[in-house]
């Protein structure tokens, strides 16, 4: 059965265009409530960990790089069948390609710079939620 939680970023492109708030309001009119979130840099160990996943693709490197180039914003949202409704909300990976009035597709910048992460199973939502927030820090 689907867990109710799934963890997101939004991206240091979405944060240095000034789309922090835009999408934090799109997230709750998608009928998610955000029960942690934080405003953090990563650091290229803690990108590199998350990350670690996609080591062996050509982009790693860059994707990386790209994380750790300005703050970015972590939550952990709840809603009925939070992963799957969430990746809906957000469009597809490359913004091309993400259907009208999905986040990526209104503020991402490139199939990088794809302005949010969105989990992609309860499994990660769980160990992605965890890499950044401890229990005194979600609700
Ligand atoms: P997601 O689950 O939709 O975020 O996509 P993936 O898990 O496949 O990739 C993780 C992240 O790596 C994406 O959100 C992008 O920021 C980046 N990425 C994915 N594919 C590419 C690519 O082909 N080129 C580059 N430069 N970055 C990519
Ligand atoms: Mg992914």
């Amino acid at each position: 059965m689907a867990t109710n939680r799934t963890f997101t970023m939004i991206k240091p492109d979405a944060v240095a265009n000034g789309h922090i708030g835009a999408i934090l309001n799109d997230i709750i009119a998608g009928g998610f409530k955000i029960v942690a979130m934080k405003y953090i840099q990563l650091t290229a160990e803690s990108a590199g960990n998350f990350y670690a996943v996609h080591k062996e693709r050509p982009f790693y490197a860059d994707l990386v790089s790209f994380m750790t180039s300005g703050p970015i914003v972590a939550a952990i949202l709840e809603k009925d069948n939070a992963v799957e409704d969430f990746r809906t909300l957000i469009g597809a990976t490359d913004p091309k390609k993400a259907e009208e009035g999905t986040i990526r597709n209104k503020y991402a910048e490139s199939i990088e710079a794809n302005a949010v992460h969105g989990s992609d199973s309860d499994e990660n939502a769980e160990i992605e939620g965890n890499f950044y927030f401890s229990q005194f820090e979600r609700f």
